[in-house]
């Protein structure tokens, strides 16, 4: 292992993204600490898979935060903890005001104080609101119509007027839906409460709950559902890494949709998971989440062009059996 790689704190790298984002960091030969309160991530992961130093706390705890920056040399900071449900953002806007806004202040001005002047931020294609057109390019106006969209485009706001005045350097990370899990199945997705479509599909086809429900079923698309575009965990880890080189290598700040171009409506997912797993499963018809937008499908050319990124797993069949794998390993079925 190279001796002269930078040492990078990973916010939340303990949690879903940032856990796979650790991993492809270690093997690549980075220093990593984890800063994560553990509401959300993990330890055993971090203790078990990862081995890397964890430090337990939160990004609103100034004290903390400079205590961590003046014990250890920090080149770069990745930032994943946030709160990301969207529909409880509808219903508990404060608290994504608090955690994903003031918090990030908090970490950006310890930053600055330690004078560490890198970040890598994650940000959302929740951001955009309903797109006018897609695929949706960075350049697409952002008008997000839910907290969760607004609390992290107050963020990107945040960084770019912290370029101009303090010197900051950034890159954003619009992610679409991330999903699947690590093709080892080390690690996957474990929320609680889960509210995501796909674990929730392939809980109910573990019997861990008994039915789905398709969150509204008259939008304007082909069959009334909403359509997502679904991107594997490891490539959006694998973007975090050349889009971290990228900021070291050039000290240019930039924006980078993560998607895959490619929309499934949740009736198409259903019956994606339904081929991989070879099960059936139980299907109600609700009503609409507040916050949803019809159609969230990203333009990734910038990413492609700009930092060489390739997508390792674009199959929706993959990122579904990837998933599945993990969770019947979790069980305990495999
Ligand atoms: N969804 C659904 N039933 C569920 C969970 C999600 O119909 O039990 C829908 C949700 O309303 C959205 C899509 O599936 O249209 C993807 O939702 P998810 O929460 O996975 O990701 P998000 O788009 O909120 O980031």
């Amino acid at each position: 292992m190279p001796d002269d790689k930078p040492t990078i704190l990973v916010t939340g790298g303990g949690g879903y993204i940032g856990s796979h984002t650790v991993r492809l960091l270690k093997d690549a030969g980075y220093e990593v600490v984890i800063l994560d309160n553990l509401i959300y991530g993990h330890r055993d992961i971090v203790e078990n898979v990862l081995q890397v130093e964890l430090i337990v706390g939160d990004i609103s705890d100034r004290a903390l935060l400079d205590q961590l920056f003046a014990t250890h040399s920090i080149t770069a900071v990745m930032h994943f903890a946030a709160y990301a449900y969207v529909g409880e953002s509808v219903k508990s806007p404060a608290k994504y005001y608090r955690n994903n806004v003031a918090g990030t202040l908090t970490l950006l001005e310890a930053m600055l104080a330690a004078s560490v002047k890198n970040i890598v931020f994650s940000s959302t294609c929740a951001t955009y609101g309903v797109p006018q057109v897609v695929p949706v390019p960075e350049d697409h106006p952002q008008s997000p119509i839910n907290p969760y969209g607004k609390s992290k485009l107050m963020v990107e706001q945040i960084l770019a007027d912290f370029q101009t005045a303090y010197g900051l350097k950034y890159i954003c990370f619009r992610y679409f839906n991330a999903a699947g899990a690590d093709p080892e199945a080390r690690m996957g997705e474990d929320h609680t409460p889960e509210t995501h479509l796909i674990p929730l599909i392939l809980l109910t086809t573990l019997g861990q709950q008994k039915y789905v429900s398709i969150f509204g079923t008259d939008y304007p698309t082909p069959d009334g559902t909403c359509i997502r575009d679904y991107i594997h965990v490891v490539d959006l880890a694998n973007a975090h890494l050349l889009g971290l080189e990228y900021l070291l290598d050039t000290g240019k700040s930039d924006v980078f949709n993560l998607g895959n171009s490619n929309g499934f409506s949740i009736k198409q997912v259903i019956e994606a998971v339904q081929e991989v797993t070879g099960k059936s499963i139980e299907i109600r018809y609700g009503d609409r989440r507040p916050g949803d937008a019809p159609t969230l499908v990203g333009s990734s050319d910038k990413a492609m062009k700009v930092l060489g990124w390739k997508h390792q797993y674009p199959e929706l069949k993959t990122i579904i059996s990837h998933a599945w794998n993990w969770h019947q390993k979790r069980q305990g079925q495999k």
